[in-house]
């Protein structure tokens, strides 16, 4: 049995790495870009020694203990703990909202009880007893005020669609407090890796069994491929299929990278922009990932990268799919013929069509290991 994994970001790691580990099978990695890591790629500025995640800021979090027990056997992970800030009309916050983004935003000082019950005051004058939709899903979590400031622009901005057509599930992703835990995530394990996202990626895939083909496109080499292998696809649905149903849609991103003459520019990993009049929906600022570098740390200059959301069309990358009906129910068709098709196997967040943090990834990809390839393959 010969295998081929398309796309060489965490889904497809994991499934290359189960392969040639558990299966000992040969395993050849195509993958488009110059790189392993897929969106996750990291890579150190030559100037400064920063490392940079290129495509956005990843950080590594999970309570699911198989995942974590899975990811550390290729490297440590730091306890970087993420917090992130939002500027709103020239005024820094804590974000996700938690009892300091209240008490700031309402110039109160309530505590944590004062704050719950005045937010379901607040909530209260919606009357949503069912939210449809990711505008009045945040409605009915902390009310329309907060909702206007934090939310409301930044999803415009994000999505390109007005809150009201986007789905609820995009929204409880943020957790909502009325303590002072700044923390961005709620998971058991946070960090990002000790020795790079690069590092940790060249573990994964250290199995002599394993090769991988880069600056290699699926679409070029497919008619090479033995018709008895197992092709698993990470890549986009539609573009396997020749788009045969249709366009799935995607949003994609584009980062604008600055080396600046400053130590620290923001003073913080991730700072969020709420207002629709600033184009860009963060700016990460990456040394401080890595504040146990010291000498990137200390470095006079620092680099950031604005990101701006953009809509998906051929060829820019793909990042978030738009899991609406339409798309979701086109999505399904691709995934029926994916099934009906021999020796393919669809997964990742692309080839899955799901908002998917790594470690979700990650989890599915040893999922579809045990109870789909391991059995074939077993017979
Ligand atoms: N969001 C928002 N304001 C923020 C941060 C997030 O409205 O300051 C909303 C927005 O709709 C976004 C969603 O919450 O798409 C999920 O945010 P998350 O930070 O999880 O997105 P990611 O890091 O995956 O881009």
């Amino acid at each position: 049995m010969s295998y081929f994994v398309v796309g060489a970001g965490f889904w497809g790691a994991t499934i290359a790495e189960r392969i040639a580990t558990v299966l000992k099978a040969p395993v050849t990695i195509i993958e488009r870009r110059n790189h392993i890591g897929g969106n996750c790629h990291s890579s150190l500025d030559e100037e400064t020694g920063i490392e940079c995640h290129r495509y956005g800021s990843h950080i590594f979090h999970t309570s699911l203990p198989n995942v974590w027990e899975y990811i550390t056997q290729f490297g440590a992970f730091t306890s970087y703990q993420h917090k992130v800030f939002i500027t709103h009309k020239g005024k820094v916050y804590t974000m996700p909202i938690n009892l300091s983004t209240i008490n700031q935003f309402y110039g109160k000082n309530l505590s944590p009880t004062e704050a719950a019950a005045f937010l379901q005051a607040e909530i209260a004058r919606d009357h949503i007893a069912d939210p449809k939709n990711l505008e009045e899903k945040a409605i009915s979590l902390i009310g329309r005020p907060l909702y206007e400031a934090f939310i409301k622009g930044y999803t415009h901005k994000q999505w390109e669609r007005d809150p009201r057509e986007l789905p609820a599930e995009i929204i409880t992703r943020l957790p909502f407090r009325t303590t002072y835990n700044a923390n961005y995530f709620n998971d058991v394990w946070q960090g990002v890796p000790k020795d790079g996202y690069f590092s940790l990626f060249e573990r994964m895939l250290s199995n002599p069994l394993i090769s991988v083909q880069l600056n290699c496109d699926y679409a070029t080499i497919r008619s090479q491929i033995p018709s008895d292998a197992t092709v698993i696809y990470t890549g986009m649905p539609d573009q396997l299929f020749d788009y045969e149903y249709g366009t799935l849609e995607w949003r994609s991103l584009r980062f604008e990278w600055e080396t600046l003459p400053v130590s620290d520019f923001q003073g913080t990993t991730v700072m969020n922009y709420a207002d629709t009049d600033v184009p860009y929906t963060r700016i990460h600022e990456f040394k401080h990932y890595h504040p146990e570098r010291t000498t990137p740390f200390n470095c006079p200059k620092t680099v950031i990268c604005r990101e701006h959301s953009q809509t998906y069309h051929n060829g820019l990358e793909a990042y978030y799919p738009v899991n609406n009906e339409r798309n979701n129910t086109l999505y399904a068709r691709y995934a029926q013929r994916a099934a009906a098709t021999p020796g393919l196997v669809l997964g990742g967040r692309l080839g899955a069509y799901r908002y998917w943090d790594m470690d979700k990834a990650i989890a599915n990809a040893l999922q579809v290991f045990e109870e789909r390839i391991l059995p074939a393959a077993r017979g």
